[in-house]
């Protein structure tokens, strides 16, 4: 047969980890085939439609760094922005979209079918081709045979999936898509450790059955953010608003007293749900002592009238999700055209994967998204762009690259994962990097657009805008620093009374702006001179700012690269090592850290565990 079936690299799955894998693999040139069950799903959200949020918008900011899809796709499709923690520092602010569903995967659509180097091909994979531990391509469910030398399985929540809604069950990979379920007993027969997660969504409501005169309007932000570092204001479709209510204690009577009838309370299902998106029947029972809980409906588009209640994800029997929406202000004659479910899924551990997420047990075979135990959109599409540079380099005979945990979040996702496994779907928080003022949703291209550019990920038009507002930085901070203001002087006056500040001597513009009450804009305004690029001036604001800072972190990331160059051989035997106790030896063992620093981050691995295997890794040298 005369049809294209050899590749270097094969993604399987279209969500939101498949398809920037296949865009990833695709722009540094090798061919590249996506197969997914469905081409109309590509890019589907299956839960809320949003993009962003806290800790989350660093993430796609990352990926928009490194040539990726997800904050493009935003641009074109959300329909309300607001920047969450505007009022508080740099490293916590977060962009946030609300986006039409339609239009996100309309958008991703034309990015993959634009691509050149990539295939689409509509099929379930049923079978992987392995050889001696080595991937040798992907079998579909009709026997179609694609041969690739590296592959990226991205199934999110198809593998064994399980719909659950009240104490009814059956087999699908989301609501309305099938399972994937041929291919996970397949992938259980390999030497992975797997276990199940559970995550779940709320019930979606007809918006002309609510009564808004009775809910809190939330419009977006003035002025309108964009999500890529390339993206226009004009891109966006028409903004919207979103919508507040609460539950009360009316909610909370008829959760509690139908708990008998919920799947997960029953113990009907056994994997662990994500903390930080709980199930309203978890809220309720967690937070005993609140009598109520924000909900925002948000629009699924702009031409349905679909609303998405957030905040009350629940896989509760259909009459008692319709009993529990229709107590809440405004929704006393909801109409729910789509019951909320949870499901539960297959999930591998992902110690079990190198940091390039190849596998560990089978060559040539990378995992990345709800998979390895994740939870998001955000969190899937990063680990893709990864998985999938890293399968294109190993296509190249190339060495693998991943970012550390100084330089992107990515890099604390994944070492978090690595180092840690973990036992709930994990969801990336500011909390979670140690430098935060370091890696802000407002410099990921400055973080990695130079690297992405150097193995390929970044195409011509993002290097040449990364170049002119990199020069333009570095030119207007030393036209700063090199421009003095003095005392008595009409300049000095002038900024004396507009910032309301004593001049007692002279001063450079840059070292004016370190203080608090000067801003880049007020600073433009009276001087007359400065940047139009708001871009330019936020990173020139930010890192005057928080140049004090900054440095401190730094000293705390050059202690660790200390750590981390100190490399610990695969083949070190822990037992061996006199003073270790078992179960250090067992954690070590287990995990297999590649540095002295990743090691030092395992849990229960002490100074003391550090400063023995110091020793041991200094006689061997
Ligand atoms: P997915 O987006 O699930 O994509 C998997 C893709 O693989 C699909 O295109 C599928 O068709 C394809 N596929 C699977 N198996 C095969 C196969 N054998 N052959 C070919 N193609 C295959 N995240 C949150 O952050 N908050 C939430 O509240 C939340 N709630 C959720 C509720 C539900 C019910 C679900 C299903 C998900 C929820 N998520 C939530 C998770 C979010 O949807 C995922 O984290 C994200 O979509 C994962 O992306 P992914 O690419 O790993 O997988």
């Amino acid at each position: 047969m005369d049809y294209p079936s050899r590749f270097d690299v094969i993604v399987i799955g279209g969500g939101h980890a498949g398809t920037e894998a296949a865009l990833a693999a695709a722009r540094m040139g090798v061919k590249t085939l996506l197969l997914s069950h469905n081409i109309e799903t590509l890019g589907q959200m299956s839960c809320n439609p949003a993009i962003g949020g806290i800790g989350k918008s660093h993430l796609v900011k990352e990926i928009d760094a490194l040539g990726g899809a997800m904050a493009t796709a935003t641009d074109y499709a959300g329909i309300q922005f607001r920047v969450l923690n505007s009022r508080k520092g740099p490293a916590v602010r977060a962009t946030r979209a609300q986006a039409d569903r339609i239009l996100y995967k309309a958008a991703i659509r034309k990015i993959l079918e634009n691509q050149p180097n990539l295939w689409l091909f509509q099929q379930a994979v049923d079978d992987l081709i392995i050889e001696q531990d080595v991937v040798r391509g992907a079998v579909t469910q009709m026997g179609l045979r694609f041969f690739a030398d590296n592959v990226v399985l991205t199934s999110g929540t198809f593998l064994g999936g399980t719909i659950h809604i009240g104490m009814e069950n059956y087999s699908g990979g989301r609501a309305g898509d099938p399972p994937a379920n041929t291919l996970a007993k397949r992938l259980r027969e390999l030497p992975f450790r797997v276990a199940r997660l559970k995550t779940g969504t709320p019930p979606r409501i007809d918006s002309r059955s609510v009564d808004f005169s009775k809910l809190i309007e939330q419009p977006g932000d003035t002025p309108l953010p964009v999500m890529s570092y390339l993206g226009k204001v004009e891109q966006h479709p028409r903004q919207i608003s979103c919508w507040i209510t609460h539950t009360n204690t009316k909610t909370h009577d008829i959760i509690s007293s139908n708990l008998d009838r919920s799947p997960m309370y029953a113990g009907v299902i056994e994997g662990v749900g994500p903390r930080y998106c709980p199930s309203i029947e978890d809220k309720i029972t967690r937070f005993a002592d609140k009598d109520s809980h924000q909900v925002f409906l948000e629009p699924e588009g702009l031409e349905t009238n679909e609303l998405y209640p957030n905040g009350i994800s629940t896989s509760l029997p259909f009459d008692v999700q319709l009993d529990l929406v229709r107590s809440m202000q405004g929704l006393e004659n909801a109409y729910i055209m789509r019951p909320g479910y949870a499901i539960e899924y297959d999930y591998f551990d992902p110690r079990d994967l190198h940091y390039s997420l190849e596998t560990k047990c089978v060559k040539g075979l990378f995992f990345a998204g709800q998979i390895n135990g994740t939870t998001g959109y955000e969190e899937a599409g990063v680990q893709g762009l990864l998985a999938g540079s890293n399968a294109a380099l190993r296509a190249q005979g190339k060495d693998s690259w991943h970012p550390t945990r100084d330089e992107a979040y990515l890099g604390v996702l994944i070492d978090d994962l690595l180092t840690m496994g973990t036992q709930e779907p994990y969801r990336m928080f500011t909390s979670r990097a140690e430098y935060r003022l370091i890696l802000r949703e407002d410099n990921a291209d400055m973080r990695l657009t130079e690297k992405g550019r150097a193995i390929g990920l970044v195409d011509d038009v993002r290097w040449a805008a990364f170049e002119t507002k990199r020069e333009a930085i570095e030119r207007e901070e030393q036209r700063l620093r090199s421009t003095w203001v003095r005392p008595n002087t009409a300049e000095g006056d002038a900024l004396s009374s507009h910032f309301n500040i004593p001049l007692a001597h002279e001063y450079n513009l840059l070292n004016l702006l370190t203080r608090p009450e000067i801003d880049y804009a007020g600073l433009k305004a009276v001087t007359g001179t400065g940047v139009a690029d708001q871009q330019v001036a936020e990173q020139i604001e930010i890192r005057t700012k928080y140049a004090g800072y900054i440095t401190r972190q730094q000293g705390d990331i050059a202690k660790l690269k200390a750590s981390e160059s100190i490399s610990i051989p695969a083949d070190l035997d822990y037992t061996k090592i006199s003073g270790l106790s078992k179960e250090v030896q067992l954690k070590l063992t287990d995990i297999k850290p590649t540095n002295l620093g990743q090691a030092s981050r395992i849990p229960g691995v002490t100074p003391a565990a550090i400063s023995l295997l110091l020793v041991q890794l200094k006689r061997r040298q």
